[in-house]
């Protein structure tokens, strides 16, 4: 490494890298973790100062496109669904449905299209959906106003254009809401896989 200072993305989470759930693989539930912004002084301060463990550097070639500024939404927004798509076995030829594209969703969509996915996003917001697919997403729907059965047989016509398989859907609800997570548990089908990966608290029943 050059000589000055070292360009590096803090994760999210700093888990020990000691105990008996980062030795399963398991760090991001480390309960040793440490979180810059909780545990300590995060990205409104200055300075602050990290274990230098897990600290990732970014390679001069890729701050030539994208400013440090820019890479940070991997620590969190990029790493998060990353996971979680690893983690569902996606493979290629796929479909892969994504439930919210905010912030989050649209990572785990476009990362679902990288690893080979078809992908539909579905959300309540044009604009969202409108990024989404200006980005490379195979097909969008937006649900509002939608009830859970429509949004299947639409879903299903989706899949068909998209020629893809109607079985083993991989489902990510990443809109952290109780609609989302009911429409996602409906959308269920035979060898499918569901990941929930928006938290909410709410527990009302949605229509
Ligand atoms: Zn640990």
């Amino acid at each position: 490494m050059q000589h000055g200072w070292a360009k590096v993305i803090i994760p999210a989470v700093l888990p020990c890298g000691e105990c008996e759930l980062c030795r399963k693989g398991r760090s991001n539930i480390c309960r040793k973790q440490l979180m810059p912004g909780n545990d300590f002084h995060g990205g409104f301060a200055s300075h602050i100062k990290v274990p230098s463990k897990y600290l990732c550097p970014v390679p001069d070639e890729v701050l030539k496109n994208y400013s440090l500024e820019q890479l940070s939404v991997i620590a969190d927004a990029i790493s998060t669904p990353y996971q979680v798509v690893k983690k569902s076995e996606l493979e290629a030829g796929d479909l892969a449905i994504v439930i919210g594209v905010g912030g989050v969703g649209v990572y785990g969509a476009l990362i679902a299209k990288i690893f080979g996915a078809k992908v539909i996003a579905l959300d309540i917001s044009d604009e969202k959906l409108e990024m989404a697919k200006k980005n490379g997403i195979d097909a969008t729907l937006n649900i509002k106003g939608l009830d859970v059965k429509a949004v299947k047989e639409k879903v299903k016509e989706l899949s068909k254009e998209l020629k893809a398989s109607n079985i083993g859907w991989k489902i990510f609800e990443i809109s952290g809401t109780k609609a989302g997570q009911d429409l996602a548990f409906n959308l269920i089908t035979f060898a499918s896989t569901l990941s929930i990966v928006g938290f909410t608290m709410d527990k009302e029943k949605c229509a």
